[in-house]
């Protein structure tokens, strides 16, 4: 069975010191819940200021969360003002990074080309991708609610070996940071048509070992109408991840 994988996108929030309170308040909040069994990953991808800082505390504390980046170079190394090279993640023990994040897409003018490249640059440096597709309103009115994500993905995993390690993200645009949820159905419909793409694209081991999460306005109250789903493996929390008490409810949907 696939793991359940519950992530944290902090997007441009919390500073590093804010983030050494939410972590181990959320350590605190898990553990006296009896909760850090193995049965869910928990991830958190904070702001690159705060990756040491989190690297830490983590590995000071024993915190049984992993943590990633929220974005990398397509490049390694070089005269690139202003990037983070996927070796610095690497050696700062990231096990994740998040990629193709609609806010990139739309506010940095990422193509899937470049998606691709950053894909490429993960994997080089051992790093498991975060794959994020989802289509906005417009385009799910235009072309129905898989072709976008099917399209995005399937050039996100050109040149990706089958027996590569990655995550595949569904965020449908219109659900996220509006409190517009999609319903279960809609996640498990484009979740399962990505899963296809894997098969199609790797094969059909890697189709059923690689985990899909829905994100967009996933809170404590939805989670589990998610997790009930075949082809949904966990979610890509935004905002609610950014409280502790409510971030903690969301990991232990379970229960
Ligand atoms: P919200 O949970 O705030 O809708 O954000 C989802 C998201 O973009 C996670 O990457």
């Amino acid at each position: 069975g696939r793991t359940p994988l519950i992530a944290g996108n902090w997007k441009m929030n919390l500073d590093h010191l804010q983030a050494v309170a939410f972590v181990q308040k959320l350590h605190w909040a898990l553990k006296d819940a009896k909760h850090e069994d193995d049965s869910v990953e928990v991830a958190v991808f904070p702001p690159f200021t705060d990756l040491r800082t989190v690297q830490t505390l983590i590995d000071a504390d024993k915190i049984p969360f992993a943590f990633g980046a929220q974005d990398l170079s397509t490049h390694d190394s070089g005269a690139y003002t202003g990037e983070i090279s996927g070796a610095f993640l690497s050696k700062l023990q990231c096990g994740y990074v998040i990629i193709g994040h609609s806010e990139r897409r739309q506010y940095h003018h990422e193509t899937d080309e470049v998606v691709a490249a950053k894909v490429q640059a993960a994997l080089r440096h051992g790093l498991v991708p975060v794959i994020c597709v989802g289509e906005t309103l417009e385009q799910r009115e235009e072309s129905g609610p898989t072709a976008v994500s099917v399209a995005q993905l399937e050039v996100a995993l050109e040149g990706v070996p089958a027996s590569a390690d990655i995550v595949v993200a569904y965020e449908p645009v219109w659900a996220i940071g509006t409190g517009q949820v999609a319903s279960p159905e809609q996640a498990q419909e484009v979740c399962a048509a990505l899963r296809a793409v894997l098969a199609d694209k790797l094969d059909a081991d890697a189709a059923a070992r690689t985990r899909i999460l829905y994100g967009g306005s996933v809170k404590s109250s939805n989670v589990a109408s998610f997790m009930r789903e075949p082809d949904v493996d966990g979610a890509l929390v935004g905002g609610a991840s950014l409280v502790v008490d409510e971030f903690a409810a969301i990991i232990r949907y379970q229960k």
